[in-house]
Formats: C-alpha cells, sequence, structure tokens
C-alpha cells in the first residue's frame, strides 16, 4: 500500500483513492495524470477492491498503451501471473470482445479485418463515378473514417458535412456516395475496417443481453487515459461496457485536444461531471515534468489561448529545480536552422545527455528531410517515429521512379539556365504523383503534396553548391543522401511530428520550423483573404502547447525565414511567439556552423567527385586503387550464390562499384559499413554479417533465404 502511495501528492493520492465509481482527473500537461491512473489501478487491485482481470484500462495508441502497460508492470499489476491488468487501445480492446462474441451473436459466419482499404475505396469512387488520384482515394478514406467515428451514416454525410464545413476532397454528395458504397463493398465480402470493431462490438453488447451479461460480469472497472481524445463513437463503445455503470476513471486535458480533425472531442471530458454528479473530480496544477523556466513558458502559450476549451485551463505551478531558459532562434534557411540544431544536439550530447533523451519536433512530417540530412552529416543517430524515414515514405518512393524515368527519356541539354530547367523537370515528373501546381484540399493529399514539395526544395537546394547538376545528378546525390542515412536506432534522437509526441517527454526538446504557415498551418489560416477559422488557430496553438510541455529541462524554439539555403527570406514567424521571446533580447540571429560542402571528394587526390561510380568508390576512377583483389574475387563469388538463392539479380545484392569500396576499404564492424554508399540499413541487416565475415577471411555459405 505504502508503495503505490508513495511519490503521490495530496490531489494525486485523493484521485487514487477516490472510491470505486466514477473519478475525473482534469489537468494540465506533466501534472502526472498518466501516473495517477496506473496508481490508482495498482491501489484498486492492491486492496483487493477489484480484480486485476476486471480492470480494462485504454487509451489511444499503441505505444501509450504499452507504456501504460509497462508502468503496471512495474507497480506489481502487469504481469500475467492471476490475470493482468489489461491496457489496451480502445481498436485492440474491440477487436478481442469481436473476435469472442461474433459467434455467439451472429453465428458462424466467418468476417475478416479489411487488409486493403484503399483499394476497397477506389472500388467505391470508380462505381459511383468519381474520379479519383491516389492522394484524393486517401482523403475519401480519411473522410469516411471521420463519419464513422463521429457515427454519421452515409444518408446523413452530406448534410452534416455541410452544416460542420468539413473541407471534403470531393462535393459532399460524391462523398456520401462513396461512403455507402463502400460500405456495401464491406459487406458484401464480410470485411470489417478498424471502425467496424468498435461499431459492431458496440452493437453486439447493446443488442445481445446474453453478450451484455457476460461481459459486465467478467469487465467491472474502466479507466481510460487521454480522455481528451475519444471520438463518439469510442464513447458509444465505452457506454456498451459500463452499461449504466459507473465504474469509471478518465484522467484528460482538453488544452491538449489536437485530434479534431480525427472526430475527437474533448466535450465528454468538460461534460463528465455533468454527466455523472457524484464523480469525483481532481485538478492538479503542480507540473512534475518541467523546469519552472518550461512551465512559465507553456502557462504563457496557452495563457493566450480562446474559447470554451481554453476556459478549463489551469496554471502550472513547476516543481522541478530551475533550469537554463528556453531559447528563440532565427535562422536565414531552413539548412542552417537543421544545422544549428543538430550543433546544439552534438553538444548536449557531449555533454553528457543521451541521444534518447532529446527530440526534434515539427508540425508535419515533410519537414523531418533537413533534420535527417544534418543530424547523418553530424554523425548524430536518430530515429523517426510515428512515419517513416523521408526516403522510405511511398510518395517519395514513386517520386524517385518517376525522375528515374524521366531521366531515362532526357536530361538536360548544356547551356544557361540549368538549375531553372532541372527544377521545372523535376516539378513536371512529379506532378503526376501528387505534386499539384496549388497545395490540394484534404489532409493526406496535402501531407504528400508537402513531402514531394520538399523533394523540389531540396533539389533546388542542391542547386546552390551545383549549378550544372543534371537530373542523373541528381538522382545520384538522392541516392546517396538516402544510403547515408544512418539505420535507425532505438537509442538515437527522435524526430516526431508533434502529434505523434502527445504523453510523451524528453530531457531536451527542440521545437522547429515556427513560421506562419507551418504552425498555425496554412490550411488553419483561411482563404481567399478571409478571417483565419478561429477553430483551426486554437488546435494549432493547442499543438505548441503539448511541444513545450514535452521538455523537461532544455528547450530550443526556431525558425526560418527562407526555405532554401540563400533563398528569399520570405517567412516570418509564428505568431505564436508573439509575446514569448524575450524583449530584451530578440530573438538571437545564432551564426549556424559552417556546413561542409555537400559534394564528397576522392580520398586518395582530394578532388571532388563527379559521377556516380566515383562518388560510390570514393575515389576518381583514375586514382590508384588499394583494392584487396581476393577479397573483391571472393564478395563477387558469394553474392553470385546469393542473387541465386534470392532469385534477384546479381546488382540487386550489390553492384560493382559498392563491391570494389568494400575491397578497397575493409570495413571492420557494421558501422564502418554503412559509411560505405550503398549500404544502408536493409542491406546492413540482409547481408551486413556475410560480408564482415568475408573481410575477415573466413568462408560463408549462402543458405536459400525464406524471404
Ligand atoms: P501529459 O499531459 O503530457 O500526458 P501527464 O499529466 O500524464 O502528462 P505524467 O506523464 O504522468 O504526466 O507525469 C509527468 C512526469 O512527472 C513523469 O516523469 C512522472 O513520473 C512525474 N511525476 C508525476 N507525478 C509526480 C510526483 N508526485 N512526484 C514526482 N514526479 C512525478
Ligand atoms: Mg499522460
Amino acid at each position: 500500500m505504502a508503495s503505490v502511495l508513495e511519490g503521490l501528492d495530496p490531489e494525486q493520492t485523493a484521485a487514487v483513492l477516490a472510491p470505486r465509481g466514477p473519478v475525473c482527473v482534469l489537468a494540465g500537461a506533466g501534472t502526472g495524470k498518466t501516473r495517477t491512473i496506473t496508481h490508482r489501478i495498482a491501489h484498486l487491485v492492491g486492496n483487493g477492491h477489484v480484480a486485476s482481470s476486471q480492470v480494462l484500462a485504454v487509451t489511444f495508441t499503441s505505444r501509450a498503451a504499452g507504456e501504460m502497460r509497462s508502468r503496471l508492470r512495474a507497480l506489481g499489476v502487469g504481469d500475467a501471473t492471476g490475470g493482468a491488468v489489461q491496457a489496451r487501445t480502445f481498436h485492440a480492446a474491440a477487436l478481442r470482445q469481436l473476435q469472442y462474441f461474433w459467434p455467439r451473436v451472429v453465428g458462424d459466419v466467418p468476417w475478416q479485418l479489411l487488409d486493403r482499404k484503399f483499394a476497397v475505396v477506389g472500388r467505391a469512387a470508380n462505381q459511383t463515378g468519381v474520379s479519383t488520384s491516389t492522394e484524393s482515394i486517401r482523403d475519401l478514406a480519411s473522410e469516411i473514417e471521420w463519419a464513422k467515428a463521429s457515427l454519421i451514416v452515409p444518408e446523413n454525410y452530406a448534410e452534416q458535412a455541410s452544416r460542420l464545413h468539413r473541407d471534403t476532397p470531393v462535393a459532399p454528395e460524391q462523398v456520401a456516395a462513396v461512403y455507402s458504397a463502400y460500405e456495401q463493398i464491406k459487406a458484401g465480402e464480410a470485411a470489417l475496417d478498424f471502425d467496424d470493431l468498435l461499431l459492431h462490438t458496440a452493437a453486439a453488447l447493446e443488442e445481445s443481453s446474453a453478450a451484455a451479461e457476460e461481459f459486465r460480469d467478467r469487465y467491472r472497472c474502466f479507466i481510460v487515459d487521454e480522455y481528451q481524445d475519444v471520438t463518439p463513437l469510442q464513447q458509444r463503445l465505452l457506454d456498451a461496457w459500463l452499461g449504466g455503470r459507473d465504474d469509471l476513471t478518465v484522467v484528460g486535458d482538453a488544452n491538449q485536444t489536437i485530434y479534431s480533425f480525427t472526430g475527437a472531442s474533448p466535450r465528454f471530458l468538460l461534460d463528465f461531471s455533468r454527466r455523472y454528479p457524484d464523480a469525483a473530480l481532481v485538478r492538479l496544477e503542480r507540473d512534475y515534468r518541467s523546469t519552472p523556466q518550461v512551465v512559465e513558458l507553456a502557462n504563457q502559450v496557452i495563457g493566450a489561448a480562446k474559447g470554451r476549451i481554453a476556459g478549463t485551463r489551469l496554471k502550472l505551478i513547476g516543481q522541478r529545480p530551475p533550469g537554463p531558459a528556453p531559447t528563440f532562434a532565427e535562422f536565414d534557411d531552413e539548412p542552417a536552422e537543421a544545422a544549428a540544431a543538430a550543433a546544439q544536439i552534438r553538444k548536449l550530447i557531449d555533454d553528457g545527455v543521451s541521444a534518447a533523451e532529446i527530440a526534434v519536433l515539427y508540425r508535419i512530417n515533410a519537414q523531418s528531410e533537413a533534420y535527417e540530412q544534418a543530424l547523418s552529416e553530424a554523425g548524430i543517430p536518430y530515429q523517426v517515429r510515428g512515419g517513416e524515414g523521408f526516403f522510405q515514405r511511398p510518395e517519395i518512393r514513386q517520386a524517385i521512379v518517376a525522375l528515374r524515368q524521366t531521366a531515362e527519356r532526357d536530361d538536360l541539354p548544356d547551356g544557361a539556365d540549368r538549375g531553372d530547367q532541372l527544377v521545372t523537370l523535376v516539378r513536371a515528373a512529379l506532378a503526376p504523383v501528387g505534386l499539384t501546381a496549388t497545395e490540394p484540399q484534404g489532409a493526406q493529399a496535402r501531407e504528400r503534396w508537402s513531402t514531394l514539395n520538399s523533394l523540389v526544395q531540396l533539389t533546388e537546394d542542391l542547386l546552390i553548391d551545383e549549378p550544372e547538376l543534371s537530373l542523373a545528378g541528381l538522382l545520384a546525390e538522392l541516392r546517396r543522401r538516402a544510403d547515408s542515412r544512418h539505420p535507425p536506432v532505438v537509442e538515437g534522437v527522435t524526430l516526431a511530428s508533434l502529434h505523434a509526441a502527445k504523453g510523451l517527454e524528453w530531457d531536451a526538446v527542440f521545437l522547429v520550423g515556427l513560421t506562419e504557415g507551418t504552425l498555425p498551418i496554412s490550411h488553419a489560416l483561411g482563404s481567399g483573404g478571409g478571417p483565419d477559422d478561429e477553430a483551426a488557430i486554437e488546435e494549432e496553438r493547442r499543438l505548441l502547447y503539448v511541444g513545450v510541455t514535452r521538455a523537461r529541462v532544455h528547450l530550443a524554439l526556431s525558425w526560418a525565414r527562407a526555405r532554401n539555403a540563400g533563398g528569399r527570406k520570405t517567412r516570418r514567424r509564428s505568431r505564436f511567439m508573439h509575446g514569448l521571446v524575450p524583449e530584451d533580447s530578440p530573438a538571437s540571429k545564432i551564426a549556424a556552423p559552417k556546413r561542409e560542402r555537400r559534394r564528397p571528394r576522392c580520398r586518395v587526390c582530394g578532388k571532388p567527385l563527379l559521377g556516380t561510380l566515383p562518388m560510390k568508390l570514393g575515389r576518381c576512377e583514375a586514382c590508384p586503387s588499394d583494392m584487396d583483389e581476393a577479397l573483391f574475387e571472393r564478395l563477387r563469388g558469394w553474392r553470385v550464390e546469393k542473387a541465386r538463392a534470392l532469385e534477384v539479380p546479381a546488382y540487386i545484392v550489390f553492384t560493382d562499384a559498392t563491391l570494389t569500396a568494400i575491397a578497397e576499404r575493409r570495413p571492420e564492424d557494421a558501422k564502418a559499413l554503412t559509411t560505405i554508399p550503398g549500404i544502408g540499413a536493409a542491406k546492413l541487416e540482409r547481408f551486413g554479417a556475410d560480408v564482415l565475415a568475408l573481410v575477415r577471411g573466413e568462408d560463408v555459405t549462402v543458405e536459400v533465404d525464406p524471404a
């Protein structure tokens, strides 16, 4: 008992000790909400108020559910013996329950989880004569998800979408038609999507008294973390679970509502005590996560918020010892901003901060490229969370295929304005992949569009260093960048969007790209000179609040006036910076560390390398090679066997240039191996052990790879 209450303040303790029944913890970031509910569960179970197998704790992401499970395990109520407390996402809980109840409620009718959703949405669009592209299919799918999460059926969609001013990818009537066809196709194939899992589970409990009785006998105590993010559909499932009972603990922070676009609404949190007038209501104000300096900034950010949600905020009171003041910095351009962040991160690591305790947070995933590159150049390991690295993203893979096809047909003639021509060529090649002239409608299409735009901007950036760049040269450079990225590591710096950072914390946080149009994002700014969408702007402000409150000690905020190195300074810092940047020391312009010229040099003669082969070899073709000929032959022999086993052409395993580079450099470990262009994470994993063994002079037998 003592251990469960240890390290809790009086308000947290009150929430933990509240008798079974409705409990609502309404509190700001870092005040220990997640900690409080895990301790409450441990208290209820540990003192015999409820059996561990009767508790169901839910949250919204599998990462958060995993975090909750490990905290419960640490408190001794998460192990498998005697029935562990279940901590799951809504979806995972519903999937399990539906698998159990389906045969009883529906009978001997098989069903399957829909695994190719976009294809089905595409078919539905075809059937209804709605013309589509890859992006609009994604946006149609998101819109259908929003409707289902909001409990809006196809028949009511058009009316509701208009009423709520939805930003729809096609006319609302057309979305409704596609939505309806999508539901019919699924029904015909006995397939369920993720939202159906929730709908059907709720329906099973609502309609079958036998199922409801069995379920309610089994689960008696419910806990929801991040309750401000609940959707009407999830709330309906929660109500079905409860079946009129009130043993429910919810915790949340309305000022961290950042998922409205998916249908989430803080109204269930804010109305909780109206719905359960007897609820124990606890407010927490002490912030245990961050230094008073960070807390003060957080209070300022959210203090400027407007509207009903803002009315519920509490002023946070920092509990930690003081730390450094948050820094604000303006840069001429984004590469300089990224390079400075990398340099500061290097310094933090040298000062003893673990890389895993550092995060770079941005508004949209398309911003990751500059930071992946800057960290790679600085030799700092990182992982991109909640999304793939830039070069792994489907639109970038497709873009590179499109560029390659263009390069096969034509490259640029020599002469003036090569740079402009290259950019035009790249834009034309990327148009079919989704790079429209103006920003498209729909969140998914916009995200894709932004990522493709980053590729164009990267091209423009490369042209500054090398005005003569050709399309083939650009492709070689993209390949080199993709290959030079470090393989993702668990212990590296986290790169993540603000949305993916919710609930998490790091010692040091870099909030980057804080410009108008990025945070707040352009589509929150209203179009055609009309008024900004206030609700959308407020959600953007909450995103900044979420970002600021992730930092324990070090917090750096920055923005850049231009996208490209040396580009025109057309960007303005975010409106949210107003009043935050200390007056006496206006955003310090930190001089960006001098960037190394990107073009690699020959390691024999030192001249810049031009062309793919010299870049792979790391030397000019004509410069003397110190290649280990015997090793090269053994590598080639191995490659033949490997390619045969994998049923692929030999160059897919490694090109001659890569083999040559290995035979010249004779890498001794995985790290040295990845510095060889052509060997990225995937190749390292598949072939690294073999190659290193060959370098050591060992024999390697190639087995047929089942993959
Ligand atoms: P968020 O709103 O970001 O989800 P939260 O309210 O869930 O935040 P927690 O993650 O539970 O906050 O706690 C924030 C940090 O403060 C954690 O590192 C936690 O261990 C610590 N903490 C919470 N309560 C206390 C306490 N009473 N004493 C010391 N540390 C605490
Ligand atoms: Mg939390």
